[in-house]
């Protein structure tokens, strides 16, 4: 007599396709287009459901959040370049 649970025989490769690894795949590209990028972005609004903003040089995409983190980084960056911190004496 077998001990084994009465299990249904193993199929080989996978039936169907994981849309799981899809949104992984998805989201590193899109991670890698980002890093790639010469920058700075020029984000352009698009009409998407989840990202709001589309770089026209990488074709990375963000979310409205990122965006607008992204624009205040710019903007005090620029204004660091303008207003240098005073150097010491
Ligand atoms: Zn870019």
């Amino acid at each position: 007599m077998s001990t084994e649970p009465n299990l249904p025989p193993k199929k080989l490769g996978r039936p169907f396709k994981n849309p799981v690894d899809d949104v992984v795949t998805q989201r590193t590209r899109n991670s890698r287009l980002l890093s790639s990028c010469q920058g700075p972005h020029d984000f352009v609004s698009q009409h998407d459901p989840w990202y709001s903003h589309a770089c026209s040089k990488c074709g990375g995409m963000v979310t409205k959040q990122q965006y607008h983190w992204y624009q205040i980084g710019i903007h005090h960056g620029l204004h660091a370049i303008n207003y240098p911190a005073p150097t010491t004496k």
